[in-house]
């Protein structure tokens, strides 16, 4: 296991994720991710999950308007949300409704993108040169 997986195993346990979901996200086995936190909470290089501070966008950390009654929301807003998820999309678990998986018609990469469902290109770059091409093909 490397650092960085060491690493974003923290983070994602940080975040509550499952041993099954982080073993998922970095292609390790569920049982190694188990016992390296298992391990790390006994030397104490690892803290239990905390819960989330209560009340702020994880995002923008703007207050958080609750509903009584309701699921607690973490972000203030549907854009929050799909920023923050889409910054963390190894956080996402891979079968959420919300995953969207596309390939890239630029570099024809795969990629995933969170709660949006009409993402053409990975990225900015990608987005410009496939339409620049795009249309100078079509002005042909
Ligand atoms: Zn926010
Ligand atoms: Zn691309």
């Amino acid at each position: 296991m490397t650092d960085i997986q060491k690493d974003r195993i923290h983070e994602m346990r940080r975040f509550g994720c499952t041993y099954k979901h982080i073993a998922s996200a970095l292609s390790l086995n569920e049982g190694t991710v188990k016992t390296y936190c298992v391990r790390a909470t006994r030397k104490g290089i690892m803290p239990p999950p905390t819960p989330l501070p209560d009340n702020l966008c994880k995002q923008c950390g703007k207050a958080v308007v609750q509903i009584p009654g309701r699921k607690k929301k973490i972000f203030c807003s549907k854009t929050c949300s799909q920023n923050f998820w889409n910054s963390h999309l190894y956080l996402v678990d891979r079968s959420s409704k919300y995953l969207y998986h596309f390939t890239c018609p630029t570099c024809k990469k795969e990629f995933s993108a969170y709660g949006n469902p009409n993402r053409k290109y990975c990225s900015h770059e990608c987005y410009i040169s496939g339409r620049y091409y795009g249309e100078a093909v079509d002005g042909q």
